[in-house]
Parts: C-alpha cells; sequence; structure tokens
C-alpha cells in the first residue's frame, strides 16, 4: 500500500481529469507525501453512474455473500494493520496511541457491518380493507455519497462505506483534502483485495469548495451521509433536502463537550478523563471535552492536579510511542487555535498552563476562571486549548453544560451513581457518559447529536435504518368493492 497517485473512479484505478494536482504532507514535518490529479466534475458524474450500474446486481447477492466480503475486509485489516496505523501517523498527525485506537474504531464497525446482511428485516401489517395484507420490505437506498473530515480519516469514513456496502448500496466517497489515502484510497485499495465487484466503490479526491455542491446535488446519490463541521454541514443539509434532487441526509456535525465535575466526584479519576478526552489527537475530535465546568468546593483542587497533568503529557514526533500530543493537521488549524489564544487572553480568562508553538505542534494551554460567555466555552475548539468554569451548584452547572448550540458528547463525574444519571438525562446531546470522558464509540451504540452537532445516528441497528429504506407494498387478496 505504498503508491496512491490513482484513485478507483468508476471501476477503474486511473489518474483525475483535472490539470491540477494536490500535494499531500505530512503535518508532522510538512514533508510531501504523494501528489494526487485531482478529479472533476466528469470525474464524479462517472463515478455516480457506474455506481448506479453496479448497485442492482450487488444488491441481489446473498446476505451471506456480501458479509463474507466484509469479514475479509476484518481479516486484511489485521493482516495489515501495521500499514493502516503508520499510513495514520504520516497522513493525519495522528499518535501511535490514536492510530491504534482509529483502527480499531475502523475494525470494529467493519465487523458490526458483517452481521447486518442477516439483520434486516420487513414486517407485515394488518390492514383496514378486507382481503389487504401490508408488506413492508427494507431495500437498499441505492447509492450513498460520503464526505468525510481528516480527523478519524478511516474510522468516519469505514463507518459510512461499510454498513452502507453491507446492506446492498454502491458508494461514492469524498474525503477530506487533508488525508485522501486515509479517508479514501486505502479503503478501496483494502475492498478491492476483499473482493469487491468493481464499480462498488469511488473514491473522488477533490475540494469540498470545488467539487462539494456538485456531489451533493447530484441525482444519483439518494443520501449524502456527511461528517465534518456544522458551518459546511448547513450548506450540504439546503442543497440535499432543498435542491432539485431531493435526498435523505445525515449530519454528524461538530460539537462542544461540556465536561461537568459535581461536588461529590472522585478528583483523580476526574482528572485522568479529562486529560484523555481533551489531548487525544491534540483535542481534534468531535467529542473531545471542550468545556471543563467544575463544582466550586472541588475547583482549585481539581484546577492544580488537572494542571499538574497535563503539564507532564509529552508533545512531539507522532511516531514516537510516548508522545501524546502531536501536532495539529495544518498551518491553517495552528493559525485558528492561536487566535483562539490571544482571544482567551483579551476576554480575561486566566492562563493556568501555556506553552511555545513549534511548527504545527501546539502545546496543552489551560485556562481558568473561564465564563460561559468567551469564545472558547461558546465555539468548537477542535485543539489542545481547554477553559475551565466554575459552577455554584448542580443546577448552575447543568444551564452551563447545556448553554451552547451544540448537543454531540458530554460527560459528567459523581460519586452517586443515581445523581450522575439523573444529571446525564437532563442534558441536551446524543451522547453522556457518566464518569468517563466523552470520547467513546462503540460499533453497536447509537452514535450521533443533538441541536446543531446534526442528524442521524451511525453504528449497530440505527445503521441499517440509516443505509436502508422501507417499501410498502400491499397485497389484495381477495376482489376489493370500489365506491364507483
Ligand atoms: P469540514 O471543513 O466541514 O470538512 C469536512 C468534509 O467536507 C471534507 O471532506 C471537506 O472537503 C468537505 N467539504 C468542505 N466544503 C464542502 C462543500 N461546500 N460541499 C461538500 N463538501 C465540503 O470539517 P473538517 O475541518 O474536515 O473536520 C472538522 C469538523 O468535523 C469539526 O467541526 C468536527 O467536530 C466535525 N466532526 C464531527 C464528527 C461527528 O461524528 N459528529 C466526527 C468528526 C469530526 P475539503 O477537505 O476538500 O475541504
Amino acid at each position: 500500500y505504498r503508491d496512491f497517485h490513482l484513485q478507483p473512479l468508476a471501476g477503474e484505478w486511473r489518474e483525475g481529469s483535472s490539470e491540477r494536482r494536490t500535494t499531500v504532507t505530512n503535518p508532522y514535518d510538512g514533508s510531501a507525501l504523494l501528489s494526487i490529479r485531482l478529479a472533476t466534475r466528469g470525474d464524479l458524474d462517472a463515478a455516480f453512474d457506474a455506481a448506479e450500474k453496479a448497485q442492482a446486481e450487488w444488491a441481489a447477492t446473498p446476505p451471506a455473500e456480501r458479509s463474507a466480503l466484509l469479514q475479509r475486509v476484518v481479516a486484511i485489516f489485521d493482516a495489515r494493520k501495521g500499514e493502516i496505523v503508520d499510513w495514520l501517523i504520516r497522513e493525519s498527525g495522528s499518535t501511535r496511541l490514536k492510530a491504534n485506537v482509529e483502527w480499531g474504531a475502523a475494525r470494529g464497525i467493519t465487523q458490526e457491518a458483517a452481521s447486518m446482511p442477516g439483520r434486516v428485516h420487513g414486517m407485515t401489517l394488518a390492514s383496514n380493507v378486507p382481503g389487504k395484507e401490508n408488506r413492508v420490505y427494507r431495500k437498499p437506498l441505492g447509492v450513498v455519497g460520503v464526505i468525510s473530515p481528516w480527523n478519524f480519516p478511516l474510522h468516519l469514513s469505514q463507518r459510512s462505506i461499510a454498513p452502507a456496502l453491507a446492506l446492498g448500496n454502491a458508494v461514492v466517497v469524498k474525503p477530506a483534502s487533508d488525508t485522501p489515502v486515509t479517508g479514501g484510497l486505502l479503503l478501496a485499495k483494502i475492498f478491492e483485495e476483499a473482493g469487491l465487484p468493481k464499480g462498488l466503490l469511488s473514491v473522488v479526491v477533490g475540494a469540498g469548495s470545488e467539487i462539494g455542491d456538485a456531489f451533493v446535488a447530484h441525482h444519483v446519490p439518494r443520501l449524502i451521509s456527511f461528517t465534518g463541521s456544522t458551518q459546511v454541514g448547513r450548506g450540504i443539509g439546503r442543497i440535499a433536502s432543498g435542491g432539485e434532487h431531493i435526498k435523505k441526509v445525515s449530519l454528524e456535525l461538530g460539537g462542544n463537550s461540556p465536561f461537568v465535575v459535581l461536588d461529590d466526584a472522585d478528583l483523580d479519576q476526574a482528572v485522568n478523563a479529562a486529560a484523555m478526552g481533551k489531548f487525544l489527537h491534540q483535542g481534534q475530535i468531535c467529542m473531545a471535552v471542550n468545556r471543563i465546568i467544575v463544582a466550586e468546593p472541588l475547583y482549585d483542587d481539581f484546577v492544580e492536579r488537572f494542571v499538574a497533568k497535563v503539564k507532564g503529557l509529552p508533545v512531539g514526533d507522532p511516531n514516537d510511542m510516548a508522545t501524546v500530543v502531536g501536532p495539529v493537521i495544518n498551518a491553517k488549524q495552528r493559525e485558528g487555535l492561536e487566535a483562539k489564544i490571544d482571544i482567551a487572553k483579551r476576554e480575561g480568562a486566566t492562563v493556568l498552563l501555556e506553552g511555545e508553538i513549534e511548527g504545527q505542534l501546539v502545546p496543552p494551554h489551560v485556562f481558568g476562571d473561564v465564563t460561559p460567555e468567551m469564545e472558547i466555552s461558546r465555539e468548537e475548539i477542535f485543539g489542545p486549548l481547554v477553559g475551565i468554569q466554575k459552577a455554584r451548584d448542580e443546577a448552575h452547572a447543568l444551564s452551563l453544560a447545556n448553554g451552547t448550540e451544540y448537543g454531540l458528547s458530554s460527560a459528567v463525574f459523581s460519586g452517586d451513581l443515581a445523581r450522575g444519571l439523573r444529571f446525564a438525562q437532563g442534558i441536551k446531546a446524543g451522547m453522556t457518559h457518566v464518569n468517563d470522558m466523552p470520547v467513546n464509540d462503540e460499533a453497536h451504540v447509537p452514535f450521533g447529536g443533538e441541536k446543531n452537532s446534526g442528524l442521524g445516528r451511525f453504528n449497530g441497528g440505527w445503521a441499517i435504518e440509516e443505509f436502508t429504506t422501507d417499501h410498502w407494498v400491499s397485497v389484495q387478496q381477495t376482489p376489493r368493492t370500489y365506491p364507483f
């Protein structure tokens, strides 16, 4: 899995048709990894057309055959684990720890998808019309368009691709421009090696700002499965559901996870969870801890222990086993974080920990005395910065936790499980973890957000719903009497 300058378009590996190329670079040292010719709208049309042609036959294959294909993909994940992990480190700046976590998540959803073909079921329903039987068939959607981000490229592409293919759909993927290999090309190689028929999986390499609208507006896909920012998601939702060719859209968008420490929490556990949930992958995770909210009586103690813990986190080469905080993805992201640091200081946050930014390496920054009005509270940070807020009591903590436009993941620490559960149920989010970090994902458990964090759920039976549709077929078994 070395050479990725070609892309699988409409059943053959070839160059994109554009005269222009994109260079994929290593976020840590800036070295060029490869150069790829971009796909054009013509390539997009070819990919969608081939997908549509290939899909009908694929949907008719026995479920066990599709399941077996997914199981072969799992076996290749195992056999090529080292190569996959290395690509994640090189292309996305993942630390070794994070790359292994991501490999495991992508493998897990593939294994879950292998079970899906045999789990699809329709139903029969009684009818109010004499002699009629109502049947509901669960069918593939047809072609699914997948658009994924750069932070967990392998997993976030695969969590759509694997269920979609398992359930009899064809897929066209547009990976993020920073991660075309791990977000698409590498997966296409793996599926090809596992024996996926040609044309069922195409990867178009191109900028979202250039081919994104055409991708989403295209008449062939029946679902756009999008993971990325709320800002881009809004536009995609508008085109998919309000454009000329109406289609389903699933939107897995930004987050702003609150991490709440109630006054009876186990502080050591809370500190460790907050550090892991904040700094894994440099904080570039949709579920990452974005706001730490601590009950007043524990505030000083928490701050002291948290800063001491974070100070010791090794920052550096992601390839190095010991590194916890590696590089952020690109210069634009780093500049955005520099601006956020300046704004936090200007808005009056207390600097509890800071460090020198070198290249793409942004060391952990911790701010205290943060208020809900400050930008670091209101907005998704997506980097190794965090602000700590003080809560007067449980009710205040809950109102702070719910006080943003987002509702993806969240966490609450309490020594009293009944209290923790009650608090969790008050949070307006798709996911809340009691006495754990907000960064969690299991292939059989529903994953998704509320409010401006999106629409739809991934994983398990929820993915079966997402990537199939209902067809009501009724059978009139005795002649029906009509009024005229
Ligand atoms: P992004 O800028 O929204 O990009 C995501 C994808 O959308 C990329 O492939 C991008 O392509 C493409 N895109 C950009 N403009 C487009 C357009 N007009 N039409 C169609 N596609 C377009 O997000 P990101 O910076 O890559 O990822 C970070 C964001 O993703 C964060 O907000 C994070 O919270 C969110 N996220 C959410 C989840 C979740 O499960 N809820 C998981 C991970 C990340 P280019 O790369 O070519 O611009």
